[in-house]
């Protein structure tokens, strides 16, 4: 599919009317900033980190969940997407991403010629908060070491932070998302981009902010064509 072709299809999915050029609003640059480091792992391979997670009773949340939501796709993609915490869907389903906002994030990685199955989605949490409530300090802290395993495991090109929480948590910053987005950060000594984009939930109660979600997964993908070159 061109690119064209493909923009269009994404407006129509994401039922956009509104549109700017390609590359309009991008603020920054592409160079990086926000360095923050990933701490020890966990278990050592995917079997026992699984295990690991599903066995946890290192927070509250475990005595809340119906099961945890480990994560899915594959395991060496070079697209790592991570968000917040399961909801409601996740949480009885087991998987992240499969209520209305996951069909929103299918629809914005189609836009980019990603299959759901070709990336990897995970988590900050891996339980579901009551009412959906944002993590608390040690509820993220608690679940930090899984993903950071995850995301060594993966070994990914890139990850794309979707939502406030993903994005704060990884890049250990306060700023809100407007403020993240828009340019690279990295993680790993400068070896792992970073694209921070609005969370598809938000997406669902704020349309009009899906130009700006197009502009970061463009910037993305053209960090990952420059990473492949
Ligand atoms: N929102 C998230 O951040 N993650 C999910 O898995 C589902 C909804």
């Amino acid at each position: 599919m061109s690119a064209e072709a493909r923009r269009r299809a994404y407006l129509e999915a994401l039922e956009i009317d509104v549109w700017k050029r390609r590359g309009e609003d991008v603020a920054g640059d592409l160079d990086g900033a926000g360095e923050t480091a990933l701490a020890e792992p966990v278990a050592a391979d995917w079997d026992g980190l699984k295990r690991e997670v599903t066995a946890c009773t290192l927070c509250a949340l475990h005595k809340s969940r119906t099961q945890t939501v480990f994560g899915v796709g594959n395991q060496a993609a070079d697209w790592m997407i991570i968000g917040e915490a399961p909801g409601v869907e996740e949480d009885r389903r087991g998987e992240p991403f499969v209520g209305r906002a996951g069909k929103l994030l299918d629809e914005m990685l189609r836009a980019v010629g990603l299959q759901r199955d070709a990336v990897f989605i995970a988590n900050i949490l891996k339980c579901r908060p009551p009412n959906n409530r944002d993590p608390l300090a040690d509820e993220s802290s608690s679940c930090r070491a899984y993903l950071e395993r995850q995301i060594e495991l993966v070994s990914p090109k890139l990850i794309l932070a979707v939502g406030r929480v993903a994005a704060q948590h990884l890049l250990g910053s306060d700023a809100p998302v407007g403020r993240l987005r828009g340019r690279k950060h990295t993680l790993n000594d400068g070896q792992l981009p970073v694209v921070v984009t609005y969370h598809p939930a938000y997406l669902l109660r704020s349309p009009t902010q899906k130009r700006k979600v197009w502009q970061d997964l463009c910037m993305a993908r053209q960090i990952m064509q420059q990473t492949n070159q």
